[in-house]
C-alpha cells in the first residue's frame, strides 16, 4: 500500500512541482499516471523511490514512513520497488544475464540464488536465448524486457514504470504492456507514468491525471483524456 498525504514538492528554484497531493494506491492495483510534460509525474515517481524529499507532507510505502527512514534503511526500503525507465538504463559492458544479476548482487544475494533466479526472470520476459548477448545486440523492445527482468529480480511488491514504452514502436509497446499487465495480474502493484494514449484507453485501468502539480482526475477504468 502506498499513501501520499498532503504532499508538496518545491524545487530549489521555487518551482512548485507538486502541491498538496493526496493519493492512495492499494496493494495489487494498476495505476496510470498521465498529464502534460512538466505536470509532476516524474516527481511523484522520484518521491516514491526516495530520490527526492517532499517539501511538505507524508509518504508511506508498505508501512514505512519514507521521510523518517534512516539513510542506512533506504537500500532495504528500495527492495520493495522495481523501476523501469524510458531509456532502459542497462549496463552496456555487461551481458543480459549480468545486467539482471547486478540487481541481485547489490542486495548481496548468493551466487546460488542468482544462478537460479536470473534464468527464471529471463524466461518470464521471453529472453532466455539472449542471456549471453550484450544490450547493443538487442532491439529496443528486448532491452526493455531485460530492464523489466532486472526490476523484478528481487521480487519487489511494486513495479514503477516511467514512460516504459516511450522509445518503442506501437507493436513493441504492446508486447511490453502485456508483460507489465501479467506482472500486475500476478499480484505486483504497478504504477506507470505514460503518454501512450492508445495503451491507457484500451487497458481500462485506474488513471490519475496530474496538471501543474495537482491531481485533476482520478478515474477507475479511466481514459487518457489528452490529445497529444
Ligand atoms: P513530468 O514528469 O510530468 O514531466 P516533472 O515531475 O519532471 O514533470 O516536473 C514537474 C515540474 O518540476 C516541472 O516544471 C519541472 O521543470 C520542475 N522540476 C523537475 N525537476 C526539477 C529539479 N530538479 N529542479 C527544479 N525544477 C524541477
Ligand atoms: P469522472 O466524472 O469520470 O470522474 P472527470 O469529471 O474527472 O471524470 O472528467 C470527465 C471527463 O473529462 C473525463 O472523461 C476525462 O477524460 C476528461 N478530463 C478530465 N480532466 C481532464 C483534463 N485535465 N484534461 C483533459 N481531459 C480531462
Amino acid at each position: 500500500m502506498i499513501e501520499l498525504k498532503n504532499v508538496s514538492k518545491v524545487y530549489r528554484n521555487n518551482h512548485i512541482a507538486l502541491s498538496n497531493i493526496n493519493l492512495t494506491i492499494k496493494k495489487g492495483e494498476f495505476v496510470f499516471v498521465v498529464g502534460p510534460s512538466g505536470a509532476g509525474k516524474s516527481t511523484i515517481i522520484k518521491l516514491l523511490m526516495k530520490e527526492v524529499e517532499p517539501t511538505n507532507g507524508e509518504i508511506y510505502v508498505n508501512g514505512m514512513k519514507l521521510t523518517e527512514l534512516k539513510r542506512k534503511e533506504v537500500p532495504y526500503f528500495r527492495r520493495n520497488l522495481g523501476v523501469v525507465f524510458q531509456d532502459f538504463r542497462l549496463l552496456q559492458d555487461r551481458t543480459i544475464f549480468e545486467n539482471v544479476a547486478f540487481a541481485m548482487e547489490i542486495i548481496e544475494a548468493s551466487s546460488r540464488e542468482i544462478k537460479k533466479r536470473v534464468p527464471q526472470m529471463l524466461t518470464l520476459v521471453g529472453l532466455s536465448s539472449k542471456a549471453n548477448q550484450y544490450p547493443h545486440q538487442l532491439s529496443g523492445g528486448e532491452q526493455q524486457r531485460v530492464a523489466i527482468a532486472r526490476a523484478l529480480a528481487n521480487n519487489p511488491s511494486i513495479l514503477i514504470c516511467d514512460e516504459p514504452t516511450g522509445n518503442l514502436d506501437p507493436d513493441t509497446s504492446w508486447e511490453i504492456m502485456k508483460i507489465i499487465d501479467d506482472i500486475n495480474k500476478s499480484g505486483t502493484t504497478v504504477i506507470m507514468a505514460t503518454h501512450a494514449r492508445d495503451i491507457v484507453d484500451k487497458m481500462k485501468k485506474r488513471v490519475v491525471a496530474i496538471e501543474k502539480g495537482v491531481i485533476v482526475r482520478d478515474q477507475q477504468r479511466g481514459v487518457y483524456g489528452y490529445e497529444d
